[in-house]
């Protein structure tokens, strides 16, 4: 009989997320002070996180341990399923092994209430009332509003205003999670205020919208803090839950991935299935080929410096060293593939600059292709950000097929797109066009760039 899923029992769902830190052959370099040029304490962000939080993101040991509460959230759809695309397979004609993790079984229908949850929960543990964030197409603040509710927080979602008024259904759902959403750039922050003087039709940015949120959480006196949905080491080793079980099923499958795919915006979800393999190699383990794939509307692996920058445009955050377009970046309207943001995790980025993973661009038309090809084989509708993957695995597949090569392909597929699918009426009505960011439109944002000495 053809094995199609591979579930794991609840039993068995990882009892740790893993840290890369522990195994990196390079360590990170030092988060800065943007005032002094120093490496940050965790004072500095004291005003932002809780201890806890603050503590995994710098911590080294190389498992911590995730704690009763969340695992038990966690349960009600974890682990998720290891599926074997057979049918794709088929359709492909490639002697490829193609396996997805999908972590749209969620209720929020992506990856992110995997971070959402323990976040929600230490801040809660910490005598937090009210955790501050942004979002961009609304997957973010939708399943932080969850984690909130499940934890009896208040939570406040800067929503970027182009998004705001195209997808009032993410913030809806919000909403109904009793979220309060206001559009970015508001008028309710010296940050919203002074973009909208400038740029008064505004269509706001993920930079701008964390702006507002850490304004609004430093000056809160400790009643607020500030979450992230992506780009933190803590973020990303949230995440890792999803590598550990593909770990556990590809051995009840007798498999192992020559070649492991995620699309990236902050880089979370690719971590997330990634990092556990790596662990793997750096330990004299089997080193599989690992693919970044980021819209070329948005191109900061493939084409943007390793310079440190700012997290946000208002400049409130410290410096990170990372692949960057600009903290002052604004991607362009047509683009609907979300993954809009202008830097990338500091991890995802120095692991390209070790050279152990491998990044690409792809336009959006080829994505929404691969995207409704895999629908049809598989019946998922994938989130328009996970079709990244997908084509991205397609092409390994077809390459497979051409060079009459038997491959196991595993890739993230990190969502589904049911709340997506104005932007699959604009594809299928010939409404999408592609687009690749000017090179005289990066130089312009590079060229605001601070320097460390
Ligand atoms: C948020 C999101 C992304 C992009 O964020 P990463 O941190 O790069 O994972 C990708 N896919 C989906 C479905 C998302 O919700």
């Amino acid at each position: 009989m053809d094995t199609i899923k591979y579930v794991l029992s609840e039993e068995r769902m990882p009892r740790a997320w893993y840290n890369i830190q522990a195994d990196l052959p390079v360590p990170l370099p030092p988060v800065l002070h943007p005032a002094t040029g120093r490496p940050i304490g965790p004072d500095d962000l004291a005003p932002l996180f809780p201890a806890e939080l603050i503590a995994q993101e710098v911590a080294t040991e190389r498992f911590i341990e995730i704690p009763e509460p969340v695992r038990q959230v966690y349960r009600q759809w974890r682990p998720t399923p290891l599926v074997r695309a057979r049918r794709l397979e088929r359709m492909l004609d490639t002697p490829a092994r193609i396996y997805y993790k999908y972590e749209g079984v969620s209720p929020a229908g992506s990856h992110k209430p995997n971070t959402a949850v323990p976040q929600a929960f230490y801040n809660r543990q910490a005598g937090v009332k009210r955790l501050v964030t942004e979002t961009g197409a609304g997957q973010w603040g939708s399943s932080l509003a969850m984690a909130c509710a499940f934890f009896g927080l208040e939570c406040q979602v800067f929503m970027v205003r182009v998004s705001y008024n195209q997808k009032p259904y993410r913030r809806a759902l919000m909403e109904a999670f009793g979220a309060q959403v206001l559009a970015s750039p508001s008028d309710t922050t010296n940050a919203g205020r002074s973009i909208l003087a400038q740029h008064p039709a505004s269509p706001g940015s993920l930079g701008i919208a964390i702006s507002e949120a850490v304004e609004v959480a430093a000056t809160s006196g400790g009643v607020a803090k500030y979450a992230l949905g992506s780009v933190l080491n803590h973020v990303l080793m949230h995440q890792t839950i999803i590598g550990e079980e593909a770990l556990l099923q590809l051995e009840q499958a007798d498999d192992y991935p020559d070649i492991i795919i995620g699309c990236t915006g902050g880089g979370s979800n690719f971590a997330g299935i990634v990092l556990p393999f790596l662990r793997d190699r750096f330990r004299g383990g089997r080193a599989p080929r690992i693919i970044a794939v980021e819209p070329a509307a948005c191109p900061s692996l493939t084409r943007g410096p390793y310079a440190y920058d700012f997290g946000d445009t208002a400049r409130l955050t410290p410096l990170v060293k990372m692949h960057t377009l600009g903290h002052a970046f604004v991607p362009p309207g047509i683009h609907a593939g979300g993954l809009r943001y202008h830097g990338m995790a500091p991890i995802v980025s120095h692991l390209k600059e070790l050279g152990v993973i491998e990044a690409r661009a792809e336009p959006q038309l080829r994505c929404f292709e691969a995207g409704l090809l895999f629908a049809r084989a598989e019946g998922i509708l994938p989130a328009p950000e996970a079709n990244h993957a997908v084509r991205a695995a397609i092409d390994e597949a077809l390459r497979c097929r051409d060079e009459g090569v038997s491959r196991a392909i595993l890739f993230n597929l990190c969502g589904h797109g049911h709340f997506d699918m104005q932007a699959y009426i604009d594809y299928q009505a010939g409404r999408l066009q592609d687009y690749d960011y000017p090179a005289e439109e990066i130089a312009m944002a590079l060229a605001g760039l601070p320097t460390v000495g």
